[in-house]
């Protein structure tokens, strides 16, 4: 029997320590430059590792997170991934994952109506789903180009590439978003990509554009599960008519990467044009990838543990956070905001363009990113961290505007 494949419970209890102790552990040693001829042992390894994985990672769950759309992960998902790993379920083969497969179907079903769609697949990102759905689209649908506003997320013009079809831009608005009344001419050899959730300021593309070509997608990577949100979920109004939506739970379901999924609504003729069945399958392939885990397992914990109202609970006060942000720097004159928020990201910066190095190396490290929306740099903040505190960011936001003002220039004459 080789212990090294079976639950050693001193080495999990450890693992479990310093997992919890978070990134306080001790001092960093560092890693060999070369493969160790012999090995360590686990215990030895883990001691090692952890003040490098956990030690050194960005902590995204802190009370100063509000830069990227990562998010934490709640901990009933580490669990799963811990089961999952241990069993390293196929879910190409049925005979490898029985269960698994069961569940992806399950919680697919569970989400798909959010969105008007019949049902999917889950797939390690948007990336991939974004793929999937033009993949299904130039099948089904004979569509021999793509249009995507400028905002559109890059995986679009990869998946375009990857397929061979023509990709297009749309002028979009000064926020990023497309601007319905560019949209003309005959769409029916068209995939229309409209974006749910902009990557760099969230916002919507004008949704009630689904249907109007030969095909519609809807990359909702961002914004998507905001379809659970009472309070929120018209927002994405018009989605429903579209051909495909790509959604990722390793944003806004607060999942573990990789999680993400494509639904169809006609999901029968999507997944078979997109099927493959080798000789030694006993079910078809549905999809781009081969071998795969079971990602929705801990989809499925989050769903049963929190159901639909506590996931949308939870993205509700991100909201709020952004929102909260927005109404401040609406409110200060030294500060201009690009608009109000839609999904949760804010764009702004001070008014004085040239203040903006100084500014953002006075913020706190990882509160903030950067980005440029047409053609115009901004400051990013993604609501993604249901544990971010607003409040002490907006102080030191107010430190860091105070802390990099100019001193007023020197007379040149007396
Ligand atoms: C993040 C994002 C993607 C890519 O998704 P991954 O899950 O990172 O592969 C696609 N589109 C938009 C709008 C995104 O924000």
């Amino acid at each position: 029997m080789d212990r090294s494949f079976s639950a050693e419970a001193e080495g999990l209890q450890l693992a479990l320590d310093l997992l919890r102790a978070g990134p306080g552990q001790g001092q960093a040693t560092a890693l060999p430059e070369r493969m160790p001829e012999s090995g360590l042992g686990e215990i030895q390894t883990l001691a090692m590792l952890a003040p490098i994985v956990l030690g050194q990672a960005a902590p995204l769950g802190a009370a100063t997170a509000f830069a990227h759309m990562d998010p934490p992960t709640p901990w009933v998902t580490w669990a799963l991934t811990l089961w999952n790993a241990s069993l390293n379920q196929n879910l190409l083969h049925p005979a490898t994952a029985p269960v698994a497969r069961n569940i992806e179907q399950l919680v697919i079903g569970w989400l798909a109506p959010y969105f008007g769609m019949q049902g999917g697949h889950m797939t390690p990102g948007c990336t991939v789903a974004n793929l999937t759905a033009l993949w299904a689209a130039r099948e089904n649908a004979g569509v021999t180009e793509v249009i995507a506003s400028e905002g559109a997320h890059l995986s679009i013009a990869k998946a375009a590439h990857l397929l061979g079809l023509r990709y297009r831009t749309l002028a979009s608005d000064r926020t990023g978003a497309m601007i319905a009344e560019a949209l003309e001419g005959d769409l029916s050899r068209t995939v229309l990509v409209l974006t749910a959730g902009t990557t760099s300021g969230g916002r919507l593309d004008p949704l009630t554009l689904a249907g109007r070509a030969g095909w519609t997608h809807i990359d909702a990577a961002w914004a998507g599960p905001l379809r659970l949100s009472a309070r929120h979920g018209d927002r994405l109004a018009g989605l429903e008519r579209a051909d495909s939506v790509a959604v990722s739970a390793h944003k806004w379901l607060f999942q573990p990467k990789e999680s993400a999924f494509v639904l169809f609504r006609d999901v029968a003729s999507a997944h078979a044009a997109v099927s493959f069945g080798g000789a030694y399958l006993a079910t078809p392939n549905i999809g781009v990838l081969g071998s795969h885990g079971a990602a929705a397992t801990p989809l499925l914990a989050t769903l049963l543990a929190w159901g639909g109202t506590g996931v949308a609970s939870r993205i509700d006060r991100c909201m709020e956070m952004a929102e909260r942000l927005a109404e401040f720097v609406a409110q200060d004159a030294d500060l201009e905001l690009l608009a109000r928020p839609e999904t949760g990201v804010v764009n702004w910066r001070p008014r004085v363009v040239e203040r903006m190095d100084e500014f953002y190396g006075r913020l706190p490290e990882g509160s903030t990113s950067r980005t440029v929306i047409a053609e115009e740099p901004w400051f990013r903040n993604v609501a993604a961290n249901p544990n971010f505190n607003v409040e002490a960011f907006l102080v030191q936001l107010r430190g860091a505007n105070v802390a990099s003002r100019r001193p007023s220039p020197a007379p040149l004459l007396r």
